[in-house]
């Protein structure tokens, strides 16, 4: 059976009160699930919730768990790095894991491959499961050169990691393109052909083990497109932006995929 990873991605929208509220339904739903399929669920909320987003989902745990993640994290454990978030801070709250690279991140807030494999290092040594998103611009895919895209952001973001910390690093493949309001969703036959790009390029990289690394996709996932992106060989898992943000939407789109 497949094992199939569902996770979401609250960006700047929830503030603590309106994350507790949402855990609590999500946990509520997530029991009465009565899964095939071995299913692992994540949240990644602002830092302001973190706290009692883990206190939450600690609470409220049944059958199926839901982990809880941060959106960044500074590489640093401590220092003069005014307005960011260590690796200690976040393991001292009991978060269980960290995104990195986001697109929003490396777009927006312009962070470079060479920040990103610090963080994932950082992340990785500090025992998080670390989630390390890629993905190309219209810009690259228009000139053809997404796979190359993709494999300079792995080879540079996972430079320096063993094959003993594989079991704890997670990859997103998420098409910039294809993210937000006015993103056009992958073609399912699109997003699994880079998902087996990026799972070569993992090979290459560290042979055989590479292949417990889950690779998951998201840009627009929505209850249309989720059950035939699943279906697809090489997609391990959804990360799911506006489709997943009201709890009972997110259910839905989990048991009809
Ligand atoms: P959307 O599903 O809203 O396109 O967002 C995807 C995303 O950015 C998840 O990290």
């Amino acid at each position: 059976t497949k094992k199939i990873y569902f996770g979401t991605n609250l960006k700047m929208y929830k503030g603590n009160q309106a994350v507790v509220q949402y855990l609590s339904e999500l946990s509520d739903f997530a029991n009465n699930l009565q899964p095939e399929y071995e299913i692992t669920l994540f949240v990644i909320p602002s830092y302001t919730t973190l706290k009692d987003a883990v206190s939450c989902a600690q609470e409220k745990t049944g059958r199926l768990p839901i982990k809880i993640g941060a959106q960044n994290m500074n590489p640093n454990d401590n220092g003069q790095f005014t307005g960011e978030i260590s690796p200690l801070m976040l393991n001292e709250l009991g978060v269980q894991l960290v995104m990195i690279g986001h697109s929003e991140r490396r777009h927006v807030m312009k962070e470079t491959d060479q920040e990103e494999n610090e963080k994932v290092l950082s992340a990785l040594k500090h025992g998080f499961t670390t989630l390390l998103c890629i993905g190309e611009t219209l810009e690259q895919k228009n000139y053809n050169i997404s796979d190359e895209v993709l494999r300079t952001q792995l080879k540079i973001g996972l430079q320096g990691v063993s094959v003993e910390q594989l079991p704890s690093l997670w990859i997103a493949y998420e098409p910039v393109w294809a993210i937000g309001t006015g993103g056009i969703p992958a073609t399912a036959d699109y997003a699994d052909e880079k998902h087996t790009v990026i799972k070569q390029c993992l090979l290459e990289l560290f042979g055989e083990e590479s292949k417990k690394i889950p690779v998951l996709y998201g840009g627009s996932v929505n209850l249309e497109n989720s059950n035939e992106l699943i279906l697809q060989p090489h997609i391990d898992g959804l990360f799911v932006g506006r489709s997943a943000w009201d709890a009972e939407n997110f259910y839905q789109l989990i048991i009809n995929t």
